[in-house]
């Protein structure tokens, strides 16, 4: 699976079908329910990046916390300089670690961001991103044409799509800063691993509120909101 965030650099011609979506367009990506097919949640290495509202929504789900999905479900990578986490893949057939025996989902209600995505990446661009379909990844023959946003199911999408955009420059900012830390001096080593450390405990092992207060909805953008608007402050005096 290609890296499904990514900048405008690589070739789409190679990857898809050429053509950029958004929610409202319809996409050849029907693949019958995935009937007896788990393909995409095999050998994934540690391509399927979680970010903080997957963290969210897993700690909600399975009413767990961070460490202990950290435990035996997810692990953590260096993706571009930053320290983030992924999905584990484990035994001799590398599967997810919430595939289960029948070889569904098990956490199919709230599973992440890119697995709803699959086999749709995004590409970034000017502030702002559309979505591209990947036509070697899904073996499933005869596909069917099906509205981009129910084949995400994400609810209030407008919402969580300023929040993605929010992210992902957010650490487009932060890698900036830890690659020119990186030319810098013999010091920055500990620079770059105090960063991470924040930045680690700021958005995915602090606890999320995953239970709403009475007569209060949940919300988790307002939560990432806060938290970012923190890390800004602290993350302009590593510039
Ligand atoms: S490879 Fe395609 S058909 Fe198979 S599980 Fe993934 S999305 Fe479904
Ligand atoms: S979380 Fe679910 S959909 Fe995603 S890779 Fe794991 S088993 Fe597959």
């Amino acid at each position: 699976m290609y890296n499904q965030s990514m900048e405008r650099e690589i070739d789409l011609k190679q990857i898809s079908d050429g053509k950029l979506y958004s929610a409202n367009d319809m996409i050849k990506a029907g693949c019958g329910d995935c009937a007896g097919c788990s393909l995409c949640c095999h050998e994934m290495g540690n391509s399927i990046i979680l970010d903080p509202c997957d963290i969210f929504n897993l700690e909600k789900g399975l009413h767990t916390t961070f460490e202990k999905l950290m435990e035996s479900r997810i692990e953590l990578n260096v993706v571009d300089g930053i320290i983030q986490p992924n999905l584990k893949m484990q035994g001799s057939r590398e599967c997810c670690a919430f595939l289960n025996e029948e070889g569904r989902c098990a956490v199919h209600e709230f599973r992440p961001g890119f697995c709803r995505m699959f086999p749709l990446g995004r590409i970034y661009e000017d502030g702002d991103f559309r979505y591209f379909l990947q036509i070697h990844e899904c073996p499933y023959p005869n596909k069917t044409k099906v509205k981009l946003k129910k084949w995400l199911g994400i609810p209030e999408l407008g919402k969580y799509e300023a929040y993605v955009k929010k992210w992902h420059y957010f650490l487009k900012d932060v890698q900036e800063i830890i690659r020119e830390k990186g030319t810098d001096r013999d010091e920055s080593g500990e620079v770059i691993k105090k960063l991470n450390m924040y930045l680690l405990n700021q958005f995915y092992v602090k606890p999320y509120e995953t239970v709403p207060d009475k007569g209060k909805e949940l919300d988790f953008y307002g939560q990432f909101y806060e938290r970012l608007g923190q890390a800004e402050t602290i993350v302009k005096m590593y510039r």
